[in-house]
């Protein structure tokens, strides 16, 4: 029997189909599902790798209760009751006495359309912490500034020329949904350019392949900006429609003519000095090969292509200029949401309306949220051990869920330190499928499913489009196609293996059990009030309410909309969204209007409450409290876009605003790594790059994908490998700033000279045997004062287990875990850390062995003060008493009046 369901090995979201025997009910393979709109049945390895961590010897499926000291490894079986009455107790409270925002869920993947964030908002805590701010978060501030959305949604496939800044073709955002768009661009006969300081696989694809010095981005983009102004290669229609250009003559030059002729001259003048000399004396690229690119970009007209996602944005001190100046290149050539172009991510994206939409939190959370980043894109997450060790806060019960901090985030020993620590963080309830470095200093570590073993719904931005995917527990859905009755997913699943939608609802009611806090109710059945919502019904209501077109289409089929979604695993809404700022808005939008002298237009008729809610940017209302409908264009009311002006913002009124006036349009930021900032014998390390075939902390132990990619060698360069006197294989010495990490050497011209590189997917150790024994080294953690060691044991073996294949691991190596040894570097306006790190490189030392890891945790205490003091909070610089911009996205965002300064 087939059975649809939904990768969750990154955040594309594939379509799988499982095979499931119809007598065993065993899931026998995953191959991809033809009928999902956004993979068309393909998928990376990762996909049918799936089957490896189901069938995984070494997974969790039993709830565990710490039986030691926190961090000692030492546990034993509980039953689900036993560990959610705890938790629920400890929840209530923290309600009870006031402290709310004691209680915080910290989430890796989510995998999901916003399902946990109603949870909290049902609680009343601010307690959302996300991954955001290690993976993508200035990439987000420089979409967010020019249009609102901080995504991009590139039509690949129809461009003609494709200008990529990171991996896409193997690891980048939606990178299977839109690697096979690039090639069929390709095929079409796109020229493809790529900017990455390593021969990456997307790079070999590419027809120009440049290897910048990270952080110079920026610095090329501005000069073919400057290079299509000069020429006149820009659509200037456009940019006279569609670019705030009024307001920025208005703010920035009130003595010009506020003609849209004088701004043409003044942009001219504001980018004559990025030359391409200018742009090579700062990349290293030749000027003629910069030029050479200019010339394609500016003949690309609006069929270009542009996406950056991690990489350079991650990489650098603002990182997230390097996305303000790839759109700039787009917004020139009005290459935005038209056929060939990149459309914001929210118009091609759907997130249906849920059964219950609780109301957002009453009060701040100050430790996700701090003072200092009040642009932040996303919670400050990687800082949080370092704000507790400052005494901001504490936690009575921190959820980490689908996520490794210890592991993941940049200066893992601190947030050892922290979790160890039951004086702040009272409950640690580690919700996984694996075994993790974090879940070692958990109280509870609770089994969730996989891909195939719950239920989640999503839609992603992988094309001009909006498609619905239904992630469901395969086994579940076979048995009940046969007539089974299946009461929750532990039924079904391997052990007592849960889905977190049941789990989240049966928490909520043991919080509340008799409703008087007003919680049980986003939890109770509408059909059946007063008794347990099921996830049937949930789901049920979601696609009979909330998903245009979806009705019909299961009536047509004889069926269901739920038994539909069931045997299909997705819907595509719609196909070709468009230029939704080009969209009239119609006459019954428009009582009582008011256009100020920005064009902006403000009505008092009541906001359309539509089925898709994903999250919109939220532009400030007129002095009289009507509401920002749209921006009138040579006469015309447009819907245009969810910015403060309402068109692109090639000039931030919020940066200007927050303190960073000199910051307010498209420039060129030097990163902390560029050579000026180095001190002698330092390099840049690149660590940001996945490994096509893994993915973090849960593929450790699919096998398939382990036989292939199970180490992480440091690139070097032939000359720079030369003066230090290391051959290929050799172990080396990185030594960063607060430490230093063992490492094998690549000796490759793969990689730019001067600059070093280490993927961040691998490293994974455990101090035990319990762990995931096919991808974890065997270590020793030791301490003395403020160091911190980890020496490796043993690396991987072969071993016994259900699974022969155990016993035929040839691989010894796992890795080294690098990100140990790096301080937390927050970007002070999008709060993203800057993962580059300036190292020196030498020989390892006689005594070192691979994988070994040292830390002072005393320099990487010294470097977050360093990064903090670079800040401009909010308590100093906020223009209007506010914590924040309001109008900027915030995942649970409260309410005006929280935003206000105490
Ligand atoms: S790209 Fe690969 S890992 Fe990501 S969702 Fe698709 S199949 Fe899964």
């Amino acid at each position: 029997m087939l059975v649809p369901t939904t990768c969750f090995n990154c955040e594309s979201a594939c379509g799988l189909l499982a095979y499931v025997d119809r007598e065993t009910f065993e899931v026998r393979k995953y191959e991809g599902n033809p009928e999902h709109p956004g993979s068309r049945g393909r998928n990376c390895a990762k996909g049918p790798a799936t089957l490896n961590q189901a069938n995984d010897p070494d997974r969790i499926l039993y709830p565990l209760r710490r039986s030691g000291k926190r961090g000692e490894n030492r546990w034993s079986r509980v039953s689900w009751d036993e560990a959610l009455d705890d938790i629920a107790a400890r929840i209530r409270r923290a309600l009870s006495e006031g402290r709310p925002n004691e209680v915080m869920y910290h989430v890796g993947r989510p995998g999901e359309d916003g399902y946990t964030e109603r949870v909290l908002a049902a609680w009343g805590v601010d307690g959302h912490n996300s991954h955001t701010n290690i993976c993508s978060s200035s990439a987000r501030a420089g979409y967010q500034f020019w249009m609102g959305y901080d995504r991009p949604s590139p039509d690949h496939a129809n461009a003609d020329v494709i200008l990529l800044i990171s991996a896409h073709l193997e690891a980048g955002h939606y990178f299977n949904p839109h690697a096979q768009r690039v090639m069929e661009g390709k095929a079409r006969g796109a020229k493809l350019i790529v900017f990455d300081v390593r021969l990456s696989n997307t790079a070999t694809h590419a027809d120009h392949w440049i290897a910048p010095w990270p952080g110079s981005e920026p610095a090329i983009l501005l000069s073919i900006a400057r290079h299509m102004i000069e020429r006149g290669q820009y659509n200037r229609d456009f940019v006279r429609r569609w670019w705030n250009w009024q307001e920025y003559l208005h703010e920035v030059h009130p003595r010009r003519p506020a003609t849209f002729e004088e701004f043409e001259r003044v942009l001219h003048d504001l980018y004559a000095s990025y030359t391409f000399a200018f742009a090579e004396a700062e990349s290293g690229v030749a000027a003629s090969t910069i030029e050479q690119i200019a010339e394609i970009v500016a003949s690309a007209g609006t069929r270009l292509s542009t996406h950056t996602w991690r990489s350079a944005t991650a990489g650098n001190l603002g990182g997230w200029q390097v996305a303000r100046c790839l759109f700039l290149l787009s917004a020139l050539s009005g290459a935005i949401a038209c056929e060939g172009g990149t459309f914001p991510n929210g118009w091609n994206k759907f997130v249906p309306r849920p059964i219950y939409t609780p109301p957002h939190p009453p009060k701040w959370n100050d430790l996700t949220w701090p003072d200092e980043f009040p642009l932040a894109c996303n919670e400050m997450s990687f800082l949080l051990p370092h704000l507790l060790a400052d005494g901001r806060g504490k936690l009575e019960v921190y959820f980490s869920r689908v996520y490794n901090p210890v592991w993941t985030n940049p200066d893992g020993f601190s947030w050892i330190e922290a979790l160890s620590d039951e004086s702040t963080i009272g409950l640690h309830v580690a919700l996984t499928p694996t075994w993790s470095e974090s879940a070692y200093f958990a109280d509870y570590v609770l089994p969730v499913g996989l891909g195939g073993e719950r239920h989640d719904l999503h839609s992603y931005e992988t094309h001009d489009s909006q498609w619905l995917g239904f992630r469901q527990p395969v086994v579940r859905a076979a048995k009940e196609r046969l007539g089974h009755h299946v009461h929750d997913t532990r039924e079904v699943n391997p052990g007592e293996v849960w889905e977190e939608n049941e789990f989240w609802i049966e928490l909520s009611w043991r919080i509340d059990p008799d409703g008087a806090r007003g919680i049980r109710r986003y939890f109770e059945s509408k059909k059946q009030p007063g008794t347990k919502l099921s996830v049937d019904e949930y789901y049920q209501y979601i696609f009979e309410h909330s998903v245009p077109g979806l009705p019909e289409r299961a009536a047509a089929a004889g069926t269901t909309p739920l038994d539909f979604m069931r045997r299909t695993g997705s819907f595509e809404i719609k196909r070709g969204v468009g230029a939704i700022h080009e969209e009239r808005v119609p006459e019954n939008e428009l009582t009582d209007t008011h256009v100020d002298a920005l064009g902006r237009v403000y009505a008092r008729s009541p906001k359309p409450d539509p089925p898709n809610i994903v999250p919109v940017p939220t532009p400030a209302p007129d002095s009289e409290g009507r509401r920002h409908v749209g921006v009138q264009i040579d006469g015309v009311v447009l819907r245009g876009f969810p910015t403060p002006s309402g068109r692109l913002e090639f000039y931030s009124s919020t940066l200007a605003a927050w303190g960073w006036p000199e910051m307010a349009i498209p420039g060129y930021t030097r990163s902390h790594v560029h050579p000026k900032s180095l001190q002698p014998g330092e390099m840049p390390l690149i660590p940001t790059f996945r490994l096509p075939v893994q993915i973090h902390t849960r593929s450790a132990n699919a096998k398939w994908l382990d036989e292939i990619a199970h180490t992480n060698p440091l690139w070097i360069h032939p000359t720079d490998a030369r003066r230090i006197g290391v051959k290929n294989g050799e172990l080396v010495r990185v030594e960063t700033r607060i430490g230093h990490f063992v490492v094998k050497a690549w000796v490759t011209e793969g990689i730019r000279p001067g600059v070093v590189a280490c993927s961040h997917h691998m490293g994974r150790w455990k101090t035990e045997d319990n762990g995931q024994r096919q991808m974890m080294a065997t270590v020793k953690l030791e301490r003395k004062e403020s160091r911190r060691d980890l020496r490796r044991e043993r690396g991987v073996e072969p071993y016994e287990s259900r699974d022969a294949d155990t016993e035929r691991i040839w691989w010894t190596d796992a890795g080294v875990h690098q990100n140990l040894t790096f301080p937390v570097q927050p970007d002070p306006i999008s709060g993203m850390h800057c993962w580059h790190q300036a190292v020196r490189v030498r020989k390892a030392d006689p005594g070192d062995r691979y994988g070994d890891i040292s830390v002072d945790l005393a320099k990487s205490r010294a470097a977050y003060k360093e990064w903090m003091a670079r800040t401009r909070p909010a308590s100093a610089y906020s223009p209007d008493g506010t914590r924040r911009p309001y109008w900027m996205l915030r995942p649970l965002k409260p309410g005006r009046d929280v935003y206000r300064l105490r």
